[in-house]
């Protein structure tokens, strides 16, 4: 058996971002012309992760039985909703004039930077040089010590008296003598400034103020937008909820972090409707549950926190609800801190009430609840988790190194979600060994995403298999012709038995179910 990888064991980004590139997980979209920051394109291995990361949460959240707190099965339904919609839809949802983030333009190298992630360092002294940098980019610091003690002629910054500061805290003055990130001179960098990070479009042939639109920066508004129109045409009733999974654009200051703050990405939601009272309830249930599913999936690790927010981080709308919580990936560039995967919300009655507001029909909307034959707007709690996140982590979860390997590596993906369940080879591509193997290939492939390879040595084949994650290797030999067998390889520890060649099947879906 393998053991567990310990933490100071872990993969740097730089081999996890090389691996996803040689092996076809992960491509920097338009590569041919130099790519577009902030933007990701999956490839063959990529692409068949992400969509059993997405399936996986489908299946769980929307087709399955699950029991929720009151011990009734839990109803969700889907939507697929347009990705620009109606533009009064973002003024109603608060994001139009408020989904800004402050930040603050460089002058000199032309750099966008978000003013709160930008930190100081320097003395307090009227006339010394401030140097900033991005208070999460390692180098960046360390590039910005060096250059202070260049300038001040000392060896290394005294804790006394150079002291860092958030760039948001600096008066006029102190920004006149502050250097940016990327500049040589001081007093480049602006004052923050309210930037919107909606991309805006044109809807229709002549561009005007009128013909406005945005991509969404988020699906939950298209969910909000139908409540009634699901309400009306289906038997749902309070308590049920309605998911969507669907791309959402973000015009992201400073996208970073390979697939982790990119400007296009795909969000898996969920807006439960519930009754006002039962909010702490089912914030709870949902909060756990949703923890709960992440470590079903292969996060099970010591890496995955739930984080309950503080007070004053809370977002509007939750300040007086059952509270918000995330998710977090202790990613390789978040170590030892954490990142987001994904927020758990009481969102109140906000949204509802807010589009009832500005689509003009008022309190009319209100759900009405013929059991108690009472109206109300339910409140919502959402549970909204990121794909591409979702599917960093566990690129960044399996990688395992493995010096005894000849690959060096292996993906230790969780079954359900490796790209490639079973590989099915010849030992060598001769005396019947191909012919056998690819009959099971073919009879595998009606249910499983399986791979066939009669060329190279059978080392080598097993190496890119390790590479792509794939659990199990099947490998008909010298002996499975007369024998009526084949060998199985485990991935995670190199064991090998030897099972009936027509029970492959069988064994695979065994293996398979009892994982999922
Ligand atoms: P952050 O604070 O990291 O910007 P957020 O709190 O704004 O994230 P939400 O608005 O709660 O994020 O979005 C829900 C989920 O969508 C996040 O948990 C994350 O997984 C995903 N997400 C948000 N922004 C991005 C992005 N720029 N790139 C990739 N995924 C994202």
């Amino acid at each position: 058996m393998s053991e567990p990888v310990a933490p100071s064991t872990r993969p740097t980004m730089e081999s996890v971002v090389s691996l996803c590139r040689r092996r076809g997980f992960i491509f920097q979209s338009s590569e041919i012309y130099g790519g577009i920051n902030g933007f990701w394109d999956y490839g063959p291995l990529g692409t068949a992760l992400k969509r059993n990361l997405k399936q996986a949460w489908w299946s769980d959240v929307v087709e399955r039985e699950l029991i929720g707190p009151d011990g009734n099965a839990v109803d969700i339904v889907g939507v697929d909703c347009t990705i620009i919609m109606n533009p009064k839809t973002w003024i109603a949802s608060g994001h139009v004039g408020g989904f800004n983030d402050p930040m603050v333009d460089c002058r000199e190298s032309k750099a966008r930077y978000r003013a709160d992630h930008l930190v100081v360092i320097g003395r307090t002294a009227p006339d010394a040089r401030l140097f900033a940098f991005l208070e999460s980019d390692d180098d960046a610091k360390a590039k910005a010590i060096k250059t202070l003690c260049k300038y001040e002629r000392i060896d290394s910054p005294d804790p006394a008296s150079h002291t860092m500061r958030l760039f948001t805290t600096l008066s006029e003055t102190d920004r006149a003598r502050c250097v940016g990130p990327d500049a040589s001179a001081p007093g480049s960098l602006t004052e923050p400034r309210q930037f919107s990070l909606m991309f805006k479009t044109n809807v229709g042939a002549i561009e005007s103020d009128d013909s406005s639109a945005y991509l969404r920066p988020e699906t939950a508004q298209g969910i909000f937008t139908n409540f009634w129109n699901v309400v009306d045409t289906s038997r749902v009733k309070v308590p049920f909820g309605i998911a969507q999974i669907g791309k959402a654009f973000r015009n992201e200051v400073t996208p970073r972090n390979f697939t982790f703050r990119s400007r296009e990405f795909e969000q898996m939601e969920i807006e439960f409707f519930i009754r006002p009272e039962s909010a702490p309830e089912w914030y709870r249930w949902w909060r756990d549950e949703r923890f709960r599913w992440w470590q079903s999936i292969g996060l099970g690790s010591g890496n995955l926190i739930l984080r309950e927010h503080d007070r004053d981080e809370l977002a509007h709308y939750a300040k007086e609800g059952a509270g918000t919580s995330d998710i977090e990936y202790r990613f390789p560039f978040t170590a030892p801190g954490f990142g987001e995967l994904e927020g758990i919300a009481h969102r109140a009655d906000f949204d509802l009430k807010a589009h009832a507001t500005h689509c003009g029909k008022g309190e009319k909307l209100r759900y009405f609840d013929q059991e108690r034959n009472e109206r109300y707007f339910p409140h919502v709690i959402e549970p909204s988790a990121g794909a591409d996140r979702g599917t960093l982590a566990l690129l960044c979860e399996a990688y395992t190194p493995d010096p005894a390997r000849a690959s060096g590596v292996y993906m230790k993906f969780h079954p359900r979600m490796a790209p490639i369940k079973a590989a099915v080879y010849p030992l060598v591509n001769k005396e019947g060994m191909p012919e056998m193997a690819e009959g099971i290939y073919r009879s595998l492939r009606k249910k499983h995403a399986v791979e066939f390879d009669e060329k190279q040595s059978i080392g080598k084949r097993y190496a890119r298999m390790d590479e792509a994650g794939t659990p199990f290797c099947f490998t008909v030999d010298g002996d499975s012709l007369s024998s009526g067998t084949v060998t199985v390889r485990h991935r995670d520890t190199l064991a090998q038995e030897r099972i009936a060649a027509d029970q492959v099947g069988s064994w695979l879906d065994d293996k398979l179910d009892s994982t999922a």
